[in-house]
């Protein structure tokens, strides 16, 4: 057990670890109870985002109990969704973590950090670099006047991702094998610019994963990609 571990242990005797998507008391070690690892809306299989992504990652789709532990994390400020996050998406990159040199959060604006605190993206990042040993970077720096994303159409994103991220001019990213890193994914406008910006500063491949993808299907649908058993 190393000393990250014990601190948990200690820590969780005071206050108990929790399922990030149902709040059911669970291990110190754990990440997620077994009810919701059988029944979250997986997404299985490769979704296409853009050219400038050479592969796009996804856990699972932004619906129901992925969307509580994505609410608990953004507005309600709780941490520890971030460790079963962080834990599905290590599980989830294994193969491409083996080669990549480093991951990148997608930075969220000042006044979010001011709102919450932390930045989500970032620290799934840490805890996916805390695994893998590959290490969390921040790359990506956002300029002080960025509008929130989620309140704009996609031509308007695109251009506000445009004039609102560029590349840490500290960070050497050339000939890097990069992962970004973000919680949620809508229409992936955000992530394509920022990734073209990582290939213009050099960076040999860029992959995305995220940890809930939004996705346009009926309540129906849904329901029977839920709770069909895994
Ligand atoms: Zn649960």
């Amino acid at each position: 057990m190393n000393r990250h571990d014990i601190y948990r242990k200690m820590f969780s005797l005071a206050y108990p670890n929790a399922c990030p998507f149902c709040s059911k008391v669970i291990e110190y070690d754990e990440y997620c109870c077994e009810s919701c690892k059988e029944y979250l809306p997986y997404v299985r299989k490769q979704i296409g985002i853009s050219d400038s992504i050479s592969r796009f990652y996804a856990c699972c789709f932004f619906a129901l109990r992925a969307k509580v532990a994505v609410y608990r994390m953004k507005l309600e400020k709780e941490i520890y969704p971030v460790y079963g996050i962080g834990k599905m998406m290590y599980e989830m990159l294994r193969e491409e973590l083996e080669t990549a040199d480093m991951l990148v959060p997608v930075p969220c604006g000042f006044l979010s950090i001011l709102k919450r605190g932390f930045s989500p993206a970032e620290l799934i990042a840490k805890r996916i670099s805390y695994f893998s040993k590959t290490p969390a970077i921040k790359a990506i720096c956002v300029n002080g006047k960025k509008s929130e994303q989620k309140l704009l159409d996609e031509t308007k994103r695109i251009e506000n991702a445009k004039i609102s991220f560029y590349v840490n001019p500290k960070a050497d990213v050339s000939h890097k094998r990069i992962i970004l890193i973000d919680d949620v994914c809508t229409t992936g406008s955000t992530i394509s610019v920022i990734a073209q910006k990582l290939k213009e500063a050099g960076a040999k491949e860029v992959c995305a994963a995220v940890f809930a993808k939004t996705v346009r299907l009926s309540k129906i649908e849904l329901h029977k990609k839920t709770f069909r058993k895994v």
